[in-house]
């Protein structure tokens, strides 16, 4: 699970930034999060093509549960919603572009 760190500071002061899925997640740093993993991309000998959105290190675990869960057939629905629906969105993605998902934890 790779992802660069976002940090934002300004005149010095450390702002806390907002996740990409929920608003009141309010924290100083963000990840920026390949919808579809990176390397399922790579497995595959293809350019990375997907999509990012910036979470919260929270959610961003999250996500990856959840797509590791759905590979595995595990019960998600104690994970956030949001994030479960970010984690399908890899899988229609890797469909679309011929990517055989893997793990990602
Ligand atoms: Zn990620
Ligand atoms: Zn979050």
């Amino acid at each position: 699970m790779s992802g660069t760190r976002l940090i934002t500071v300004t005149g010095g002061k450390v702002q806390l930034q907002t996740c990409g899925l929920y608003a009141g997640h309010r924290v100083p740093i963000l990840n920026a999060h390949h919808i579809c993993p990176e390397s399922w991309w790579l497995a595959a000998g293809k350019p990375v093509a997907t999509p990012f959105k910036s979470l919260c290190p929270n959610c961003h675990e999250s996500v990856h549960t959840a797509i590791d869960g759905i590979l595995d057939g595990w019960d998600v629905t104690s994970l956030p919603p949001r994030c479960v629906v970010l984690a399908r969105q890899a899988f229609t993605i890797a469909a679309d572009f011929g990517l055989t998902p893997a793990p990602t934890l």
